[in-house]
């Protein structure tokens, strides 16, 4: 009987001996990341960013001067929409029409611009850093990004390759802002102006183009998680 309650004792000993000594290296492990992880949250908060995934268009940066026509140089409220536009103004570059921009703060005659021209051929020029007000979207103007699209003709229809850079700069620019589909909408969607006129006579159209903006997003993530 003695060596039975001998045995019990051992074997209860050497296991509380093994509870006290810590886990394997993989637990430890475990917890300190855990505490890395909390720790970062606390330290940098919502600054907190992933990684994007989709990759920087090519932009050439032509910032205005500041002046009260086209950059008046105060910072929006917060950007919770982008606003895609048509420059009315068939078979102009969008080199001229940033020039144009430019030009108003010695015209005074109208207050006129847009954060983003995108061109005929693709080419997109970067007036208004993004998060600086631009005259372009009446009210949204202090909420939004806006990009203005050049085009050939009259119908307003925009170019393949300025469609293009036109989703490639949308989709990055959702990404950047932590946007959704519901935040690309139309000048028309502000005050309905009938901008831009080729996506708001087809509707099914301006629908595409925002589904082909989220399918860009997706396509770049799986690309990034291969
Ligand atoms: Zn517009």
């Amino acid at each position: 009987m003695i060596w039975v309650l001998a045995a019990v004792f051992t074997g209860a000993a050497i296991w509380l001996i093994f509870s006290l000594i810590p886990k394997d290296d993989t637990d430890v492990d475990a917890l300190l990341d855990g505490d890395g992880v909390r720790l970062e949250a606390i330290t940098e908060g919502e600054t907190q960013k992933r990684p994007n995934v989709v990759p920087k268009p090519d932009i050439d940066e032509q910032h205005l001067t500041v002046n009260e026509y086209s950059r008046p140089g105060d910072k929006v409220d917060a950007i919770e929409n982008i606003v895609v536009h048509y420059l009315a103004n068939p078979g102009t570059t969008a080199q001229q029409n940033h020039d144009y921009f430019e030009s108003l703060k010695d015209l005074k005659d109208v207050s006129m611009s847009a954060n983003f021209v995108v061109g005929i051929d693709g080419e997109i020029i970067e007036c208004v850093p993004p998060g600086e007000i631009a005259y372009a979207s009446n009210s949204m103007n202090h909420l939004s990004v806006s990009i203005e699209n050049c085009h050939l003709d009259e119908s307003g229809r925009f170019t393949e390759e300025t469609y293009q850079a036109c989703v490639h700069l949308t989709a990055y620019l959702v990404e950047e802002y932590g946007l959704t589909r519901e935040n690309i909408i139309r000048h028309y969607d502000v005050t309905g102006k009938e901008c831009p006129l080729y996506y708001v006579e087809h509707e099914d159209k301006w629908e595409k183009f925002r589904d082909e903006v989220m399918d860009y997003i997706e396509t770049c993530r799986k690309a990034a998680q291969k």
